[in-house]
């Protein structure tokens, strides 16, 4: 009876392990049809080795990745001035938006929607993406103040880690 019941909970926990890699996969494919030179073409950006590069790491990565994540990866490849000067034409560009997580990192991730939109950080699998379809409502202020832009980082599970 007892074994019977371990063997219940490990069946379980690959169940949902599958399910997360099969998540993460179709996720990850999903961006596998675009290429860095679609999104600089679009933009009228010359094909610079960093800036392909760059767009590769961003393209193959479902979550947002700060700057040191993206040096990291990039290391002995591309310098950090390089890398620093791309995100910020990027993000003047529109090809990637910022977001603001917690201990002041900003993290960057391919831009889709236009709309002040909600993010998702999932405290299992760490990762932070768009949640598009969620906007940022308007919240009244104060008189004398005045919006500039407005985010808001949700934390939680996501889809692939509850499933
Ligand atoms: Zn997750
Ligand atoms: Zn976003």
């Amino acid at each position: 009876m007892k074994s019977g019941c371990n063997l219940v909970l490990i069946n379980s926990e690959n169940k949902k392990l599958f399910h997360k890699i099969i998540f993460h996969i179709f996720a990850t494919l999903s961006h596998l049809f675009m290429t860095p030179f679609h999104f600089l073409a679009e933009n009228n950006l010359s094909k610079t080795t960093g800036r392909v590069n760059i767009l590769n790491i961003l393209l193959n990565s479902i979550s947002a990745l700060s700057e040191r994540e993206i040096q990291e990866k990039l290391e002995g490849i591309c310098d950090r001035a390089t890398i620093y000067r791309t995100l910020k034409l990027f993000v003047r560009s529109g090809i990637i938006h910022p977001i603001a997580t917690e201990g002041m990192v900003t993290r960057y991730i391919l831009k889709k929607e236009p709309e002040e939109h909600v993010h998702f950080k999932c405290v299992d699998c760490g990762s932070i993406v768009c949640l598009p379809e969620v906007q940022i409502r308007e919240y009244p202020l104060p008189s004398g103040f005045s919006k500039k832009e407005a985010s808001l980082l949700i934390t939680g599970i996501c889809k692939g880690c509850s499933i």
